[in-house]
């Protein structure tokens, strides 16, 4: 188990994130990390350890400053729990946290290889983005998450940033929990429902 979040409104994201974040703390991790939209650029900061180790690595390098992004707490299950293997993962176009476990992520990798996409952890989450950024054309999001999901076995719930759309968190899952809170002028995505509880009860 792990968990998700994501939020986009007005608040400052990391906060919300690394709030909900430790919020999920009772669902076990090894790593964390959190992707945000600063200034229409994806800033990510990730670490393997407890959100502490995670908090000191946010002043040192420097809070991401934005209004939209995504947070992860991970329970490695494909690589061990390093700074590269930790969430949030990018490839091309696409940055994601996942929970869950993609059984044919090896055959899914080889089919991304052959196509010329280079891997740098060595999570099965890491191919979901590079599948999502593989199906990825004419700006249409929904689509490429839609044919990746056909391809996927396994159980997940994922978070998904593209790097075209600042403004947007998607979001889907199959045997995994996942829920969307709904604010007034700002929603969320998370795990489970103290993640944003003191935002939102709807
Ligand atoms: N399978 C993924 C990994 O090992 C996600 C694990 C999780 O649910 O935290 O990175």
């Amino acid at each position: 188990m792990c968990g998700i979040v994501g939020y986009i409104g007005q608040r400052d994201c990391a906060d919300v994130l690394m709030d909900g974040l430790e919020k999920l703390e009772y669902r076990g991790y090894d790593s964390a990390g959190i992707a945000v939209f600063e200034n229409d650029v994806i800033k990510t900061v990730k670490s393997s350890g407890k959100l502490e180790v995670m908090q000191k690595k946010l002043i040192e390098q420097g809070k991401p400053v934005g209004h939209c992004g995504i947070g992860h707490t991970r329970w490695a299950t494909h690589g061990e729990p390093n700074d590269i293997n930790s969430h949030p993962h990018s490839n091309g176009r696409v940055t994601l946290v996942h929970n869950g476990i993609i059984e044919n992520y090896i055959q899914l990798k080889e089919f991304l290889t052959e196509k010329g996409y280079k891997f740098t952890s060595q999570t099965d989450s890491e191919v979901v983005a590079c599948l999502i950024d593989y199906y990825y054309s004419e700006r249409n999001p929904l689509r490429a998450i839609t044919e990746t999901v056909k391809e996927l076995e396994g159980n997940y719930a994922l978070g998904i940033i593209f790097k075209d759309f600042p403004d947007r968190v998607y979001a889907t899952r199959k045997g995994c929990p996942l829920i969307a809170g709904l604010g007034e002028g700002e929603n969320f995505i998370a795990s489970d429902i103290p993640a944003f509880l003191k935002y939102t009860k709807k």
